[in-house]
């Protein structure tokens, strides 16, 4: 066995199963040197909701490491100069990594491998992320899919591109000695002064268990009904499995082959566990937009946006932000959000809706807030779907399409639970005024405890009148 040792260069793909680079790296013989280096000048550097997540993931994994017999190293910096310097200080001979989308990424990786190469380092990268790669399904004329159905139709037929998940690593042998590490305390990841996250703990466990718990759990007790129930933010109707995907502690093959596995065994109905599915679909589809078009988080990819009569107005911004629009679903969905880290999607829909059509401001504002403050912040899910609330992306819902907040609220949250819950002024209302509380005659606000414009606030936009100017806008980029 040579004893140079080899480096895996960990990104958002924290986990020992079923990760190419770190089974290929242990294959070789060499002993397996894993580094983790923290870069914020990369482009999607990772936003404050991350470093929360990011800090007890690393914690997790480190351990795993350790009982397997290495040791995580923790680098901050360039990687373009880390990862060199670590190979000079250790005498690897390879470098393996899996590989990202976003184009300033795959640029960063391309450069680095040629780098490497020219030093004589054999540097590999591996599929660790997608169950295709993101040139792999083609339509019929050769290109790329633009509509979702389509490609999920192509990728069902092709099938992953693994038949099975690797096998877990629970023996790493690792290097004589070790090249200096960060301490992860000092990287300070966790909020202080104040600390906002601290009802995350409440909610997630980062890791790889903590992914792999949920996905049981969903599996056993949510999966069978997930077809009806993935509306309703009132219930635990999805996964919540978005932010151990984002980092990696849990493969889409590994939830392909599990959902997979409990149909052919019966314990799941077929039809709910393709929608299902056909969710981890979607997010290989936004793998191909963030692949293909560089500017996917910033551009619209519909040219026709280009010249969109965007407003710019920070109250209303900052309203929105806060959860104080007066449109209690929209107020509710974006307290879930600052006090958990996530929101459900039909909610994110909702209130992404509400930003650029009711308050007629640019999609980048949302998701510029989103990719701050959600736990499960992903370059190419955040980016097209916004672009998708926005109308301007692929096989996006389109723009004249407006989600009415009130009808949706009394839709998706019958009860009116979800909203009593995250906003608490206007609990007291009856499920009739719940969506519309400037609806309510004074009284029932006054039984309620309200005091419209004091306890809560009054709308900022009125529904019919920004429905119209929406409407208009998208008229005059129409005729422009
Ligand atoms: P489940 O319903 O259990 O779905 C399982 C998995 O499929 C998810 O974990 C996710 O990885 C994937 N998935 C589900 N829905 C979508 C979708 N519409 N597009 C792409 N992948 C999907 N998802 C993120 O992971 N990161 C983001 O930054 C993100 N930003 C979003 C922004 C907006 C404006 C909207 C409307 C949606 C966004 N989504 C994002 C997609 C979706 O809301 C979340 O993936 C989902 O709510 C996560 O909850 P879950 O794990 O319980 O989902």
């Amino acid at each position: 066995m040579n004893s140079n040792p080899i480096i895996v260069l960990m990104r958002r793909d924290l986990r020992l199963e079923d990760n190419p680079a770190l089974y290929h790296a242990r294959e070789t013989g060499n002993p397996v040197l894993p580094v983790f280096n923290l870069d914020e000048s990369e482009d999607f550097a990772p936003g404050a909701a991350t470093l929360w997540w990011l800090h007890y993931s690393l914690a997790d994994l480190s351990a795993s490491f350790e009982k397997a017999g290495t040791q995580l190293i923790l680098r901050r910096g360039d990687t373009a100069e880390q990862i060199p310097q670590i190979v000079r200080e250790t005498g690897a001979q390879c470098v393996y990594w899996n590989r990202r989308y976003a184009g300033a990424h795959v640029e960063a990786d391309k450069k680095l491998k040629k780098r490497l190469q020219d030093d004589g380092i054999d540097a590999q990268s591996f599929n660790g992320a997608l169950l295709r790669e993101p040139w792999e399904l083609k339509t019929g004329s050769g290109g790329h899919f633009r509509v979702f159905t389509p490609m999920w139709r192509a990728l069902q037929k092709a099938a992953p591109a693994r038949d099975e998940p690797l096998p877990g690593l629970r023996k790493i042998e690792g290097p004589e000695t070790y090249p200096p590490s960060d301490a992860l305390d000092d990287w300070s990841l966790l909020p202080t002064k104040p600390n906002w996250a601290a009802a995350f703990a409440d909610q997630w466990t980062p890791g790889e268990r903590g992914a792999a718990k949920k996905l049981r759990a969903f599996l056993d007790n949510a999966a069978a009904a997930y077809g009806d129930d993935r509306n309703r933010p009132d219930l635990k109707g999805t996964s919540r499995l978005s932010p151990h995907i984002a980092f990696g502690e849990i493969s889409p093959l590994q939830i392909w082959m599990t959902v997979k596995d409990r149909i052919a065994s019966g314990d799941i109905p077929e039809g709910e566990a393709m929608t299902f599915l056909s969710e981890i679909a979607w997010r290989e589809f936004s793998h191909v937009l963030l692949y293909h078009y560089e500017h996917l988080r910033t551009e619209p990819l519909q040219e026709k946006f280009a010249k969109f009569p965007w407003r710019e107005n920070e109250p209303d911004l900052e309203a929105w932000r806060r959860g104080r629009t007066g449109y209690p679903i929209v107020d509710a969905g974006m307290r879930e959000l600052w006090e958990t880290g996530w929101m459900h999607n039909r909610v994110r829909m909702i209130v992404g809706s509400f930003l650029v059509k009711h308050l007629l401001l640019p999609w980048q504002k949302g998701e510029a807030w989103f990719w701050d403050t959600l736990v499960d912040a992903d370059p190419a899910n955040n980016s097209a779907s916004w672009q998708w609330i926005a109308g301007c992306g692929a096989d996006a819902a389109p723009y004249f399409r407006i989600f009415n907040p009130i009808t949706q609220g009394e839709k998706f949250d019958p009860d009116g639970a979800y909203t009593r819950k995250w906003v608490p002024e206007v609990a007291g209302l009856p499920k009739k005024y719940l969506q519309k509380p400037w609806e309510a005659p004074v009284t029932i606000l006054k039984d309620a405890g309200i005091d419209l414009g004091h306890t809560y606030p009054h709308p900022i936009v009125d529904h019919a009148a920004a429905r119209q100017r929406a409407l208009d806008a998208f008229e005059s980029t129409k005729q422009s």
